[in-house]
């Protein structure tokens, strides 16, 4: 295993790192990305580095998420 070449998978929320780990040419479709901060699993493709956040309103009901600080 080569490490130099993978990197660590950052969550799409809170940008702070996954314990998933890609390659550049890695592919993932429709998964379910665990971070340990938001502790919730995101829905994510990665295709080449390049991530995107699948939606999926019809099957989950979108939560309210509040960033209010005082
Ligand atoms: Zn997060």
């Amino acid at each position: 295993m080569n490490d130099e070449t993978s990197k660590w998978v950052h969550c799409p929320v809170c940008r702070s790192k996954t314990r998933i780990k890609v390659y550049e040419d890695s592919v993932l479709l429709n998964f379910p990305l665990f971070c340990p901060k938001c502790k919730q699993e995101h829905n994510v493709s990665i295709i080449q580095m390049k991530m995107v956040i699948n939606d999926e309103p019809e099957t989950l009901p979108r939560p309210r998420f509040q960033y209010k600080y005082p």
